[in-house]
């Protein structure tokens, strides 16, 4: 008789009650396991308890109300099914208790097999089982030993032991040659390392037995490494787990019994055709547990054609049915089929875009739902070549992956030697303890670049995501000397000239060159492969799916671009414009002489001079942008950082000037030089004199880069090209920053346009907070906002975004405070509410008020939805990001649901 309580809160369904979507409440495998039941599948019966009776049991510490009477009478039910009691002396119901998530968490819970097997029950089921003892002792010491470890935490190792005991007193190391009395003394063993924990028998309950492994799965939740794993693959620690209290069916009753898994498509390729292996009498844990050699599936094809001909059958439906891949489990018990689980299988980036093209082609799904099924961060993971790796390179050093790929090369440590060996032909690496501007020829030169200090956002970094190139920052297991050429790592010295490797997705550092694939991928964006022509079913599949992308998105995607170059393969790879052109650089290398004269100018007319020096060398980086670009808009930023970067580091001219000195040397022109660089000094560079401070403080300084943007659109312009400049001004906090700026600058626009027909927009960035707070004051001056959010996470956290990844985020992400860094992904919360603010105070204040972002976070896949949801009119991102904010801005507009298409 079922249970009489009556509580109205439902914890307990059967399969047949359940189905796919309810995984919040039934977990995975429950879901899944309920959607076949309903497709008439062949599945063990059962039932399953929801993942809020394991919530309220972590909750409370006790099952809750009515929990146990619905479980009686679910049981009950079962039995009847079956025809058999749990347990019954006779004829034995068993079952599984298995854990099942809303996310796969493959091993870190827990599941007891041959639940209801004692010492009575055991005969019953050898008797069952056409009086095959050996089946039955095996399967109660198999209960013993995972009811013992998994719900009264024994020490796994004592079991095994006892095993190997009697394995080699019987001289074998096959558990197949155990027989019914060695087993039945295995069983003897097992049970008095059971009592000598617990201080008590193995329970002989069945009721207890499933009544105890129901809490240690709802328990095992909670289990250290279930914790780390939700932490590492960011699944909420809430959630629980359902239970799933299955009727046991056996593999292991012989030659015609066995288990097996499969794969509906290859899930490593995409590749059609059927991928699974096959273990003859065994059971699931032993294919785990990799103790014999699994066959390819195909062979069932011979030992079992009517089984194996079921199977493709269910199969073919079940990929029908779900319309994607689906991964299985499988028992025969006896030659008769039976399905444990199914559900959507994990697969590689390549096979994800393969196999959404391949359904598509055979109409199970539309463009839509393959957009839907695929994602940047997998297309990222396209686009760089890759390590072929072998057992025969080990990591030495594994720092922050910085900026993706794979690189190998000589060691450098300067960037000048870098340009040297690259000129030669020789592929470098460029180690440092971190990078500055002046190691930009180098970065430039390298194929990679290694850094021992630093994180996501520092110099080395952001420059090396801007250049898609390789880099590895934060490695602080390797010692850098820079004036003895070498590194010291792991007890190894490493010279330079000497080869190593840098996988920039990885963080991991190898000794010598490992082999490197280049991209296909990329090769198709950088159009030398024609997608209609390539027999490669990967490059006709992203082709397809960004095409459809293109199609759907309503966010534009600019590009981080400072360089011709940069802008010409940015364009390639479908930017839309440039979002921020960082003119620092410009100020770098042979123009440092004229920018010390800028700096140090005393003498009225110097600065004058110097400025006039530099203003055909910035119309002419100007020119070559505008070219590239083409007809597309270009926002070009005013110089942002302090001045005194541009000048020699502190120590380093002290100390020349000391030596020069004692030598007797005339000294005039360094201690003026060095009298400047003291006189600039800041604490705290960043929260100093750079961006519109900067333009405010040294006269013309601005108007010398507005005045040569403007001369290079007229002169684009009467070259018959379209340019669209749109001056940018950094770090405003205050509309009255960018009112005066913006009053002198419009003077010279006015002055230098004319009636060129020449358009040039004014803007600013909005990376302070206040300037957040206050963007509709800020947006009576602006025709355009550009969120930094870099430093809008800089200052709105209070995080120097030059250490602190590499000082303490490992310890904020343990304790869960942020699940990924709020320089990688927006954190939306907090530094996105204040994009919201001032987007919504912005647009306000100024309809038509033009918005986009071009901090780190625009070529992020997460926050690319952020800025779609927003309302941003662009993303722009650095070049080898700008397919993947296409993808993703298409596939914003695909999940929420909208049909909006430009
Ligand atoms: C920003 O702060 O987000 C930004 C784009 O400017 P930069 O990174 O150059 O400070
Ligand atoms: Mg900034």
């Amino acid at each position: 008789m079922a249970a009489q309580e009556t509580v109205d809160h439902k914890y307990v369904y059967d399969f047949s009650e359940g189905n796919k979507d309810l995984k919040d409440l039934l977990g995975g495998k429950g879901a899944n396991l309920a959607e076949m039941t309903n497709l008439g599948l062949p599945v063990p019966p059962g039932f399953t308890i929801t993942t809020e009776a394991c919530q309220a049991y972590l909750a409370t510490g006790r099952q809750p109300d009515g929990l146990a009477g619905q479980i009686e009478a679910h049981l009950e039910s079962l039995e009847r099914a079956m025809g058999k009691r749990l347990g019954d002396p006779r004829d034995p119901l068993l079952v599984s208790v298995r854990s099942g998530a809303k996310f796969s968490m493959p091993g870190m819970m827990e599941t007891v097999l041959n639940v209801g097997l004692n010492d009575q029950s055991v005969v019953g089921l050898s008797a069952q089982a056409g009086q095959n003892d050996r089946f039955a002792w095996d399967s109660y010491r198999r209960l013993i030993q995972m009811f013992g470890k998994t719900v009264c935490e024994v020490p796994g190792e004592e079991f095994e032991h006892a095993l190997d005991e009697i394995k080699s007193a019987k001289g074998t190391h096959d558990d197949l040659d155990l027989d019914a009395d060695d087993l039945r003394g295995l069983v003897d063993a097992y049970k008095k390392i059971f009592s000598k924990h617990t201080g008590r028998e193995f329970p002989q309950q069945p009721r207890e037995q499933l009544d105890l492994a129901i809490r240690a799965v709802f328990e095992s939740w909670n289990a250290e490494r279930a914790v780390l794993y939700r932490r590492q693959e960011r699944i909420p620690a809430d959630l629980g787990t359902a239970v799933n209290v299955v009727t046991m069916v056996f593999g292991n009753l012989g030659p015609d019994s066995g288990t097996g898994v499969a794969f509906t498509r290859d899930p490593a390729s995409g590749a059609q055709g059927i991928y699974g292996d096959y273990l003859a009498n065994a059971q699931g844990e032993d294919v785990v547990a990799g103790i014999r050699n699994t066959v390819p599936l195909q062979e069932l094809g011979q030992l079992d054609r009517a089984s194996y001909d079921e199977l493709l059958g269910i199969m073919a439906r079940l990929e029908e049915h779900y319309k994607d891949l689906c991964d299985i489990e499988f028992t025969i018990e006896r030659g008769k089929l039976w399905m444990l689980q199914t559900r959507v299988g994990k697969r590689t980036a390549a096979a994800a875009f393969v196999i959404a093209g391949q359904l598509v082609d055979e109409g199970l799904i539309d463009l839509d739902e393959a957009l839907h099924r695929v994602n940047g961060a997998q297309l990222a993971q396209l686009m760089f070549p890759r390590f072929q790796l072998d057992h025969e390179f080990q990591p030495v050093a594994t720092g922050i992956g910085a900026s993706p790929g794979a690189a190998s090369g000589a060691v450098v440590f300067t960037s000048a030697r870098a340009v040297e060996l690259a000129a030669e032909g020789r592929s470098v690496i460029l180690v440092r303890r971190e990078t500055n501007p002046d190691d930009l020829n180098g970065m430039i030169a390298a194929k990679g670049i290694l850094t021992s200090r630093g994180g996501k956002t520092s110099h080395a970094a952001v420059v090396a995501r801007g250049m898609g190139k390789t880099c590895v920052s934060g490695a602080d297991d390797i010692d850098v000397n820079v004036p003895a050429k070498r590194f010291t790592v792991a007890g190894q010295t490493v010279s330079e000239g000497d080869v190593i490797s840098i996988d920039g997705t990885t963080g991991k550092v190898y000794l010598g060159e490992v082999p490197v694939m280049p991209s296909e991928v990329v090769q198709y964006f950088e159009g030398s492969l024609d997608p209609e022509h390539i027999d490669n079913p990967l490059v006709r599949a992203v082709h397809r799916i960004m095409t459809h992308a293109d199609g759907k998105r309503r966010l534009a995607v600019r590009t981080n671009a400072d360089t011709g170059a940069d802008a010409a393969r940015a364009r390639r790879f479908g930017a839309e414009g440039i979002g921020l052109c960082r003119t620092e650089h410009m100020f770098l290398g042979d123009r440092r002489e004229l920018v010390e004269r800028l700096i140090l100018a005393r003498a009225p007319g110097e600065r004058e001079a110097a400025l006039a020096a530099l203003l055909p060398l910035q119309r002419a980086d100007f020119e070559e942008i505008f070219r590239e670009m083409d007809g597309l808009p270009v926002t070009v930023r005013l110089i942002d950082p302090p001045l005194h970067e541009f000048l020699p580091p502190l120590e380093q001219l002290a100390v020349n000037v000391a030596v020069a000195q004692e030598r007797g040397e005339d000294v005039a022109k360094e201690e003026a030089l060095l009298a400047a660089v003291r006189r600039m000094h800041e604490e705290n560079p960043m929260l100093g004199l750079r961006g519109v401070r900067l333009g405010l403080v040294i006269p013309g300084l601005f108007a010398m880069q507005v005045r040569a943007i403007a001369e290079a659109a007229v002169s684009c312009a009467r070259g018959g090209g379209v340019a669209k400049p749109e001056i940018m001004v950094p770090l405003v906090g205050a509309v009255q920053e960018l009112e005066t700026v913006r009053a002198e600058a419009e003077k010279i626009i006015a002055e230098v346009v004319g009636d060129s027909g020449v358009e040039v927009l004014i803007g600013t960035m909005i990376e302070v907070p206040r300037a957040a707070l206050t963007a509709g004051q800020i947006a009576e001056a602006a025709e355009f906002f550009s969120f930094g959010t870099n430093d809008l996470t800089q200052m709105g956290w209070g995080f120097s975004r030059d250490d602190v990844e590499g000082a303490f985020f490992w310890r904020y992400l343990e304790l869960g405070i942020f699940g990924i860094s709020p320089f990688e992904s927006i954190d939306r919360d907090g530094v996105g509410r204040l994009v919201r603010i001032a987007a919504e105070e912005g647009r306000a204040a100024r309809p038509g008020l033009k918005l986009g972002v071009c901090g780190e976070h625009g070529g992020d896949p997460d926050s690319v939805h952020f800025f779609h949801e927003v309302g941003l009119d662009y993303v722009s991102c650095s070049p080898f990001r700008v397919p993947v904010a296409r993808l993703e801005a298409g596939r914003a507009v695909v999940e929420t649901g909208g049909s909006d298409s430009r």
